[in-house]
């Protein structure tokens, strides 16, 4: 980890700030400190909106092959590196090691996915109906991004925004969540190493997200945000982005239902759960917020999980046989501190967990509760923690009302053996992704998004490239 950057990406270089301000970086398990790293303010963003201005119509020409032979190599350097970026994720954010060598294939494949888009952008041709003119399409890059990224996922989050503008010829700054620039920095390192030109990504750690962010917003030549995060925040930046007219793409929060029926598999229903629920802790947009279970299995089903989620081993994300490593920070802790409480006070049965452990470290138990009322805070907040909230339903109809009863529409999942009632409650599920008899859909092919407050557009998939390009009609009279 030593070798790891520390200073701002700019224009190729590392450098440190203006000001020379640092920030602290800690190991959310211990809650030592394990780097500083430069804390930018408006200047630096400033010299990196130049940098990626500048660099913009030189790398808007280049060979989409030259763009796609860059992401390529990348990727290979990011799978070489497993083992030292899993090392550095698990330092800064806290999942186990096992899950951190996970993302760190999920955001390679990012890169690989991009390099095979990039030399796939295609326009189109042909006459208009009147016949006196030719319509020729092509498409261009969007021009200058900025990339903002969440600390739940350091490095795909990252990927997912990098991969698709490197290969539609954007330049960008990316700016990461203060908890984890780590995985950010390294991963600009690894470009530079694959070739990508100077300029083209620009890298600004900062605790002043607002001071830095907003004078780029409002500056007319940032071109494009693209955000992941929270709606609270995302909503904020929408209103930024509307007075130069900024093209946006929002990736924001969750609140997933996930629905058992009476003629689930309780075995996949059980297995499903587990990774709705549990992966990164419970730290995911994409994580199940609300158990809908009918009420002739929900006993079975409670029982079943929280026998498997007390079986889980929580600890230091760095230590052998872990499952469950810390949350991000106190804050986070406290979040999911007081949701249980409040659901236990009006009335939720505690199966298993919900008791803060002594001793350092943002550590919480898996917890699964049972009989939970409806008006429970943690019913319309994202928990953001391993904590499962069971409610019963009797009926297709009511439970539809109820899943959809909320702003936002990520993602639900559905767990049923009859395929007729799988398709007509995913139609009617108001989600961007749906998991039928499966608590994972994240993959680099699929487009990932959501419908109402969690978001707009896609990120991945054929589609993903589409958000960092423009069309451009050429009318040619037919001569
Ligand atoms: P967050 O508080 O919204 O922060 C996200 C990013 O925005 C961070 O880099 C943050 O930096 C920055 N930010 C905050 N305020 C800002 C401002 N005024 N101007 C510019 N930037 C600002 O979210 P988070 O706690 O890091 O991440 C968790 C959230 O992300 C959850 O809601 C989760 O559902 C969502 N998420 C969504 C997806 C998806 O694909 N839909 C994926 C992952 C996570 P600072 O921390 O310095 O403020």
């Amino acid at each position: 980890m030593t070798d790891t950057p520390t200073q701002l990406f700019i224009g190729g270089a590392w450098v440190d700030a203006v000001d020379g301000a640092t920030l602290p970086v800690d190991d959310p398990a211990t809650g030592e400190i394990i780097a500083h790293v430069a804390d930018a303010g408006p200047k630096d963003a400033r010299l990196a909106e130049e940098a990626a201005v500048q660099a913009q119509q030189d790398w808007a020409r280049t060979a989409p092959r030259a763009r796609s032979e860059i992401l390529r190599r990348a990727y290979e350097i990011i799978l070489e590196r497993t083992d030292e970026l899993a090392h550095l994720m698990t330092a800064e954010m806290g999942k186990p090691l096992a899950e951190a060598r996970g993302e760190v294939a999920y955001a390679a494949e990012f890169f690989r996915w991009f390099s095979e888009e990039a030399v796939r952008i295609e326009g189109g041709a042909g006459v208009l109906p009147d016949g006196r003119n030719r319509m020729l399409l092509s498409r261009r890059p969007v021009g200058p991004c900025l990339l903002i990224t969440p600390w739940n996922f350091p490095l795909a989050m990252g990927t997912r925004k990098i991969g698709p503008a490197i290969a539609a010829g954007c330049t960008m700054i990316l700016k990461p969540a203060p908890q984890t620039p780590l995985s950010s920095l390294a991963l600009a390192g690894i470009l530079k190493e694959a070739g990508l030109p100077d300029g083209v990504l620009n890298v600004v750690t900062t605790s002043r997200a607002g001071e830095v962010v907003e004078p780029l917003l409002r500056g007319g030549k940032i071109r494009k945000l693209s955000f992941t995060g929270s709606t609270g925040v995302g909503r904020l930046l929408l209103a930024q982005c509307a007075d130069t007219v900024v093209r946006t793409s929002m990736e924001l929060g969750g609140n997933a239902p996930f629905v058992v029926f009476e003629d689930a598999d309780l075995d996949k229903a059980v297995n499903g759960a587990m990774v709705a629920k549990m992966r990164n802790m419970g730290e995911a947009c994409t994580a199940a917020n609300r158990f809908f279970v009918h009420r002739s299995v929900a006993e079975e089903f409670g029982r079943r999980l929280a026998e498997r989620m007390g079986s889980l081993v929580v600890g230091p994300g760095t230590r052998d046989g872990v499952d469950v490593g810390p949350l991000i920070d106190a804050n986070g802790r406290a979040k999911v501190e007081e949701l249980v409480a409040d659901a236990v006070q009006r009335g939720a049965e505690v199966l298993v967990g919900g008791r803060t452990p002594q001793g350092p470290g943002c550590f919480y138990p898996p917890t699964v509760l049972a009989d939970v009322d409806p008006e429970s805070r943690l019913m319309d907040t994202e928990i953001f923690g391993p904590v499962a909230a069971i409610l019963t339903f009797d009926d297709e109809d009511e439970v539809v009302r109820r899943a959809n009863d909320t702003p936002w529409g990520l993602v639900g999942y559905v767990f049923t053996e009859g395929l007729d009632r799988a398709l007509r409650i995913s139609e009617r599920l108001e989600v961007g992704m749906v998991g039928l008899n499966t608590g994972l859909v994240s993959n680099p092919a699929a487009p990932f998004g959501g419908v109402k407050q969690s978001g707009l557009g896609r990120e991945g998939g054929r589609v993903g490239i589409d958000e960092f390009l423009e069309y451009q009609y050429l009318a040619v009279p037919v001569g």
